[in-house]
């Protein structure tokens, strides 16, 4: 704790020299024992000690330091290249790991920067930093409540890092999985494990045995159970059942609920009749199929409806089940000196709504050195100021990657 107050008061002493240049120096009230550098109060009291709780215990089951840094403004400069210039001054993450992440957030410019340490740079890419940012982040910021958007990000990026930590570039897959698949999957490797145990204990206990025919037979069935495992053939007859059984509770025939007479199924052709403008929109996408009975007299409808797997997901202005995603498009490509800018389109096929989110793609790097040659304000500090406080962080550096968003 000792080392993070000494690198904080580092830093407020510093700071001021090129970051607050348009604030007084004594506006600047001397910080808590944090990981979040709030020096404009942009976040409240509350959540800074909360996300601080969240990253000092993150510190110490990862080894990676997280560090929340939000500021009214850092003048003209890109975020980007100030963020990166602060994370290399403190040196963020441990040295031989190079684990560190800032999360700068610039309430002027309304931007969100992820800047990961290079040894992070596969896991925080710009399209998972600007996902998190966009579904966790910018709705609160958009309301003003940065330390709401800025803890909301936090808790997936903490997991998503987790993963990462425990699990490395497999952790990187498993997190990005539907929460079903995990579960199958942990059941899966749990269910394999537990009979590669049950043969291992099999074969010593065949192997204790005196009597060859009496090992023989304690050995005889497990030929059996690994026929199951390995030719997974025996799986396809209930497979069979529950298909057919699917079909037959759908075809065989019923009476109406209300009338209790008996109905008809119609045929595809017959239905539409009965079926509203988006019914038959969601039969045509396949996102749902209807059955449309009708009693024999004609005075009761049912219609039920049977939701498929698909890519089409319930339209939030329509409600139809006809909502997808369309492309992904480059706006303009990044260069050496500017970052580009693409855009991600949603739509519905039944309205016009659409969604389309966009964002930044990082400009091209020549190497670790240049984004200090892009800097019109790098000079006007002297880096020899912060020699005291380069200890306070594990020494980490970045070389950028990661990724923004604006609001
Ligand atoms: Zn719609």
């Amino acid at each position: 704790m000792k080392i993070i107050v000494f690198f904080f008061i580092a830093i407020f002493q510093v700071l001021p020299s090129y970051v607050f240049a348009q604030y007084e120096v004594g506006a600047l009230r001397p910080p808590v024992q944090t990981y979040v550098s709030n020096p404009d109060h942009i976040i409240s009291d509350n959540k800074v000690s909360e996300i601080s709780r969240k990253l000092l215990a993150f510190e110490k089951k990862t080894s990676m330091e997280i560090v929340v840094v939000a500021l009214a403004t850092v003048g003209n400069q890109m975020p980007k290249e100030f963020g990166l210039k602060l994370f290399n001054e403190w040196g963020i993450g441990k040295k031989e790991k190079n684990n560190g992440l800032m999360i700068l957030l610039v309430k002027d410019q309304r931007r969100i920067e992820f800047i990961p340490g290079t040894g992070l740079k596969k896991a925080i890419t710009q399209a998972k930093s600007i996902e998190i940012q966009q579904m966790y982040m910018l709705s609160y910021f958009r309301a003003d409540d940065y330390g709401g958007g800025i803890n909301a990000g936090l808790d997936e990026v903490i997991s998503f890092l987790g993963y990462y930590h425990s699990m490395g570039a497999a952790g990187l897959f498993f997190s990005g999985l539907h929460p079903a698949l995990k579960i199958y999957l942990i059941i899966g490797t749990v269910g394999i494990l537990v009979f590669l145990l049950f043969i291992i204990f099999s074969l010593f206990i065949a192997l204790s045995k005196k009597d060859p025919f009496v090992a023989h037979k304690i050995l005889h069935p497990l030929t059996h159970i690994a026929f199951v495992v390995l030719f997974p053939i025996h799986f396809i007859l209930p497979l069979c059942i529950i298909y057919f059984l699917k079909n037959y509770y759908r075809k065989i025939p019923r009476n109406g609920p209300v009338s209790g007479k008996k109905m008809r199924k119609l045929s595809e052709e017959e239905e539409d009749e009965y079926l509203s403008k988006i019914q038959i929109k969601e039969e045509s996408l396949s996102s749902i199929q209807y059955d449309v009975w009708v009693s024999v007299e004609g005075d009761e409808v049912l219609i039920l409806d049977y939701p498929q797997f698909s890519e089409y997901k319930k339209c939030s202005s329509c409600k139809a089940k006809s909502f997808s995603f369309d492309k992904k498009r480059v706006i303009s490509s990044p260069t050496y000196t500017n970052s580009g800018r693409g855009e991600k389109v949603w739509s519905c096929k039944n309205c016009s709504k659409t969604r389309r989110i966009t964002y930044t793609i990082s400009r091209l790097v020549e190497s670790s050195s240049s984004y200090s040659s892009g800097s019109s304000s790098s000079s006007s500090y002297s880096s020899s100021s912060y020699s005291s406080s380069s200890s306070s962080f594990g020494g980490g550096s970045s070389s950028g990657g990661g990724g923004g968003s604006s609001w």
